[in-house]
C-alpha cells in the first residue's frame, strides 16, 4: 500500500521529474572528445574503461528532456525543491531598486550543489554494474557529495583530494570518511601521476587536473571494477544540474517575474550551467536574459583562455576536448575558493561564450570575500567561497541598477555554504588574504602545450 504519510509531509513541488539537454539546442554540435592516447575521436569500448554507459548515452543525448528515475526522484526530496529567496536585506544595504534573489544549493546535506550529480553518477554507475569509484576533489565539495552518494545507493567511494584543500580543510576530509569514503592527498604517491609531480616538485600544492590524472589511472587501471566520476565540466553532469534552473524557472513563473540578469561562478562550469541552461531556449526565442559566468582573476578560465582543443587534466589521460582552457599544467595560485581552480571549462559553456550567448567576469578574491561578508551580514548565510564570486558580480550588477534607476530582477546561484571554510574568513578579516597577480606569464608558457588536434 501506499505511503500517505509522504504526501503530508511533502508540500506541493516545483522540482522537476525531467533533466534538460541542451545539447540539441547549442549553435553547433560539439566536436567529439578525442582519446589523448590515440589522437582520434574516442570510440565507445575506450569510453566504458572510464565512465558507466548510461552516463555516456546522456553525453552525447539528443534528446531535450530526459527523464529522472523514480528512486533518484526519492533522494533528491531530501532536500530538493531548494529556496529561492529574495534578498531584500542586501537590497536595503546595498540601497539598489534592483530585485535580488537567489537560489540556495548550499542546503543539501553535503552543502553545495554538488549531489544533485553525485547521486545521479552514483545511481547509474550501480544500475551499470560498477563496483567503485574513483574521483578527485577540490576544495572537498565534490569528495563528499560522492562519498554521501556512494553511501546511500551503495557503493565504494576513492577520492583524491588536492594537497592545499587538504590541508586548509581537515573537516571536509573527515566528513568523507563519515559517509564511508577513503581520501588520499593528491599528488599521492599510490599513482604514477602522482610519484611523477612528487618527484618534480616534493611540496607541490597540487591540483583539480592532477588529482583527476590520478582518479582517472585508478579507475583505468582497476579492469573494469572502478569507474571514475567527474564533478563537473561533462555534459551529463550539467544536465543532472539543470534541475537547478528548471526549479528556478518554475518558482520565478510562480510570482510572475522574469529575471534580467542570472549569475553564478565558473569551475568547471556545472552550477552556473546547471542554474542558466533551462534559460537557453527562452534567450535563442529573442528574451533578453543575460547570464553571466563569474572566475576568479588568479584562474581567469574563460576571460583569458584560449578556445582551443586541450588536455582535462595535468598527466594527459583524460579525454581532450574543444573549450576554453588555461593549458592542462596550468597550476592555480592556491586561492580559497578551491571549487573554481580548473585549467578547463565545461565544452558546452565555453561554446555558449564563444557563440556570445553568455557573458564572463573575473575577480580578485579580496573583493569576493567582502562580498561574502555583506551577504553573511545581511542574509544570515555564509556562502562558499567559491559562491561569493557569483555574489560579487549580483552586488555589482545592484549597484549599476543604483547608478541608473533600472528596477532589474537580479539572480544568482548561491552554490555552497562555507561552513568549512572559517580558516579562509579569518584571514580575511585579519587583512592576511593575499590577491595574486594575474599569473600571465605561467599562463602563456602553458598554453604553448596544448595538443594539436586534426579532426
Ligand atoms: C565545486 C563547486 C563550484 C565549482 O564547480 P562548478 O562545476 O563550476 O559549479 C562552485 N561552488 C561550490 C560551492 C562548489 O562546491
Amino acid at each position: 500500500m501506499e505511503d500517505k504519510t509522504k504526501k503530508y509531509i511533502l508540500p506541493e513541488t516545483e522540482m522537476p521529474t525531467s533533466w534538460y539537454n541542451i545539447n540539441p539546442d547549442l549553435p553547433k554540435p560539439l566536436a567529439p572528445p578525442i582519446n589523448p592516447q590515440t589522437g582520434k575521436p574516442f570510440i565507445l569500448d575506450e569510453l566504458t574503461a572510464l565512465f558507466a554507459p548510461s552516463l555516456i548515452e546522456q553525453e552525447v543525448s539528443m534528446k531535450n528532456y530526459i527523464d529522472i528515475p523514480k528512486d533518484l526522484l526519492d533522494i533528491y526530496r531530501l532536500w530538493r525543491p531548494t529556496p529561492l529567496v529574495r534578498a531584500e536585506r542586501l537590497e536595503q544595504m546595498l540601497d539598489t531598486p534592483a530585485k535580488i534573489f537567489f537560489k540556495n544549493e548550499s542546503v543539501s546535506p553535503a552543502g553545495s550543489h554538488k549531489p544533485n550529480t553525485a547521486m545521479a553518477q552514483a545511481y547509474y554507475n550501480k544500475k551499470d554494474g560498477t563496483g567503485r569509484l574513483t574521483t578527485e576533489t577540490g576544495a572537498g565539495q565534490w569528495g563528499c557529495a560522492l562519498c554521501l552518494a556512494g553511501n546511500f545507493i551503495g557503493i565504494d567511494v576513492t577520492v583524491y583530494m588536492v594537497r592545499v584543500s587538504y590541508d586548509q580543510k581537515p573537516y571536509r576530509k573527515i566528513m568523507m570518511r563519515m559517509y564511508g569514503g577513503k581520501v588520499h592527498a593528491s599528488p599521492s604517491n599510490l599513482t604514477d601521476a602522482g610519484r611523477a609531480m612528487l618527484a618534480q616538485d616534493p611540496n607541490s600544492p597540487g591540483s583539480l587536473g592532477l588529482a583527476i590524472s590520478e582518479a582517472v589511472e585508478e579507475a583505468v587501471k582497476s579492469g573494469g571494477e572502478a569507474k571514475y566520476s567527474l564533478g563537473s565540466v561533462l555534459n551529463h553532469v550539467i544536465l543532472h544540474q539543470t534541475i537547478v534552473g528548471l526549479e528556478t524557472k518554475k518558482q520565478f513563473e510562480k510570482l510572475g517575474i522574469t529575471p534580467d540578469v542570472l549569475i553564478a561562478c565558473v569551475g568547471g562550469g556545472s552550477n552556473f550551467g546547471g542554474f542558466t541552461f533551462p534559460f537557453i531556449p527562452d534567450k535563442l526565442k529573442g528574451k533578453n536574459i543575460r547570464m553571466i559566468a563569474v572566475e576568479p582573476s588568479s584562474c581567469p578560465t574563460l576571460t583569458k583562455g584560449k578556445y582551443v582543443f586541450d588536455y582535462g587534466d595535468t598527466a594527459k589521460m583524460a579525454p581532450i576536448v574543444q573549450m576554453y582552457t588555461l593549458g592542462h599544467d596550468f597550476m592555480p595560485p592556491s586561492i580559497h575558493a578551491g571549487g573554481l581552480r580548473y585549467h578547463g571549462m565545461s565544452p558546452q559553456v565555453s561554446m555558449l561564450y564563444h557563440e556570445g550567448l553568455i557573458e564572463a567576469a573575473a575577480y580578485p578574491q579580496n573583493a569576493c570575500f567582502e562580498a561574502a561578508m555583506m551577504f553573511a551580514k545581511a542574509e544570515g548565510i555564509i556562502p562558499a567561497p567559491e559562491s561569493s564570486h557569483a555574489i560579487r558580480c549580483a552586488i555589482d550588477e545592484a549597484l549599476k541598477c543604483k547608478k541608473t534607476g533600472e528596477k532589474k530582477v537580479i539572480a544568482f546561484n548561491l552554490s555552497g555554504h562555507g561552513h568549512f571554510d572559517m580558516t579562509a574568513y579569518e584571514l580575511f578579516m585579519d587583512g592576511k588574504l593575499k590577491d595574486y597577480e594575474y599569473p600571465e606569464e605561467m599562463i602563456e608558457k602553458s598554453l604553448e602545450k596544448i595538443p594539436k588536434v586534426n579532426i
